[in-house]
């Protein structure tokens, strides 16, 4: 749908004031309100479009991004209701105030008509779930036990005894509504607000259930398994709707809320989806070349030195890192090549290395050609 211009739709000039479009805004906003015109979808598209062009033109960013991009300048700004997003309670909450006394206050209807469609919800619970880089690696399953509220088995949630102990509240006739008729400029207006007496339940309990003393939740420990994806990582949250705390009488639950959290691995160290190995190898397997064991998440895997591998050379094992969570592929594992150096060593040992020290071929020759060496550099220097 073509979006009308905002001046026009308030019917106020670019130049308009502050006041000018707030007062523009008012009258458009009365006009149409769906008290007014109940029933009347042409008026209310209309109170909804009059109210995203005052959202717009009552905030200075938001009006001077408009007057040099038009409706294309708000994508990014968060014009928050964006013209047919816009409910009726957004408008009532972030502009109820404009209609002053007209409606009898703004919690004569904004309050009332926000309440009467109030879920209650229970609240959220948060647990903390250690993972081992094995499992996390796979996926995997884990059973936690946890206390929170349910509804009470006993009273169904109503926190009544039995069906005798509820009875409908005599204030509101069991509607959880009040009516009253009001007095304003526009003439005589009906308003709707949240029973004082019974909170909006309608009813009135005279005998409380003895299980939950009345509160229609009891606490009680349940196991919940948890379906946890391959790839997650330490802080990572998981919400399992509906999963929460039972609210008192009746009502949805509120929502679990599983925190990652990752036990230290005895040889590997994670880095983002790829793993490093710190490798030691001995002096004769760097001078002859060997096959030597490496742990990856899943088995041991054996590699292959080459004969003559200088200590610092990295060796990269693709995909043998951790897989993408929801997604595809899996990182590397960087197994870093170190040579071991013993520093205790028998006589006859010592006999045995003199003899190599003075040989051409134990000459250290640094290759000035590795460039990969100072690139390694660089990048150490800048982590740290
Ligand atoms: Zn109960
Ligand atoms: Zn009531």
């Amino acid at each position: 749908m073509e979006k009308r211009d905002y001046y026009e739709v308030l019917g106020v000039s670019k130049g308009a004031t502050k006041e000018e479009i707030k007062k523009a805004y008012r009258k458009q906003a009365l006009k149409y309100h769906p008290d007014k015109n109940p029933g009347d979808k042409k008026a209310e598209e209309n109170f909804k479009e009059a109210a995203s062009a005052y959202e717009v033109l009552s905030n200075d960013e938001k009006r001077a991004r408009y007057d040099r991009y038009g409706h294309e300048g708000l994508g990014g700004m968060g014009n928050g209701f964006g013209g047919a997003g816009m409910t009726m309670e957004d408008i009532f909450s972030s502009f109820g105030d404009i209609f002053g006394d007209a409606f009898g206050g703004f919690a004569g209807f904004g309050g009332s008509r926000r309440s009467s469609r109030r879920v209650n919800k229970g609240s959220n619970l948060r647990v903390k779930v250690k993972l081992t880089l094995n499992e996390i690696a796979a996926g995997t399953e884990k059973k936690i036990k946890v206390s929170k509220y349910h509804s009470c088995d006993s009273c169904g949630g109503s926190g009544a005894a039995d069906a005798n102990s509820m009875t409908n509240c005599t204030t509101c006739n069991g509607s959880g509504h009040v009516t009253r008729l009001t007095n304003t400029l526009l003439g005589q207006m009906q308003t709707t607000s949240v029973c004082p007496t019974c909170g909006g339940e309608g009813k009135t309990i005279t005998r409380k259930c003895p299980v939950c003393y009345g509160e229609g939740i009891v606490q009680k420990e349940e196991v919940i398994k948890i379906n946890i994806p391959a790839g997650v990582g330490k802080g990572m949250q998981m919400t399992l709707s509906g999963k929460g705390n039972s609210p008192r009488r009746g009502g949805i639950n509120g929502d679990l809320l599983v925190v990652i959290d990752e036990e230290s691995h005895p040889d590997l160290i994670r880095e983002g989806n790829d793993l490093i190995y710190n490798l030691f190898i001995s002096i004769p397997d760097a001078i002859l070349g060997s096959h030597v064991e490496v742990p990856t998440v899943d088995n041991n895997v054996k590699i292959k030195i080459e004969p003559g591998t200088q200590p610092g050379k990295i060796l990269r094992l693709r995909g043998k890192g951790l897989p993408e969570v929801n997604g595809y592929g899996r990182g590397d594992l960087l197994v870093n090549v170190n040579v071991w150096i013993p520093k205790n060593i028998s006589r006859e040992e010592m006999k045995l290395i003199e003899k190599f020290r003075d040989t051409e071929s134990f000459r250290p020759k640094p290759d000035k050609s590795d460039k990969g060496f100072f690139e390694r550099m660089r990048g150490y220097f800048e982590q740290t």
